[in-house]
């Protein structure tokens, strides 16, 4: 049977032809205003080991309870602790972040997209990632999207 991202491989879209992203460590998302840094399970021992400091010790200190995982913490001006003139987990960096701008909220309609082109200068810079690459990236943080869901109807 046919994942679900495999149907939607099947549709068309605006960004059919491919987008061209680069990211440019600028910041500008792991900054401003405060949000959530969703982590996963497995990226939490992931982080820690890339950190070389005990889970437990990486999970106290920079981490709080958010839903079904945690959240990495932020600085009082709404910036990820990892920044710090770029991110210091690069490699390690959790699926949020990867995905990042190529997330379903971001790509379900143009004019959602022309607003995050606004604010990422990466995009339309660097290799052309394929539609199929983008559905790939949308599919693999999807459940960022019902994270997002879930928090603003309990808000
Ligand atoms: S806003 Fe775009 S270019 Fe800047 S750090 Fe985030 S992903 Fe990279």
């Amino acid at each position: 049977m046919d994942s679900f991202i495999d149907v939607l491989k099947a549709r068309t879209y605006f960004f059919d032809d491919g987008i061209a992203f680069e990211c440019q460590q600028c910041g500008i998302c792991c900054t401003g205003e405060p949000g959530i840094i969703y982590v996963e399970e497995p990226e939490i021992t992931d982080i820690a080991a890339f950190l070389d400091i005990p889970r437990e010790i990486f999970i106290e200190r920079c981490l709080y309870p958010f839903q079904d995982s945690y959240s990495i913490r932020e600085a009082p001006d709404g910036r990820c602790i990892f920044y710090e003139n770029g991110c210091a987990i690069y490699p390690a960096r959790p699926s949020q972040c990867r995905t990042y701008p190529f997330w379903f909220q971001n790509l379900r309609s143009e004019q959602s997209w022309e607003e995050v082109k606004l604010k990422c200068p990466g995009i339309g810079k660097g290799p052309t990632y394929s539609k199929e690459a983008i559905l790939d990236c949308i599919g693999s943080s999807f459940h960022l999207y019902e994270v997002a869901l879930k928090e603003l109807m309990e808000t």
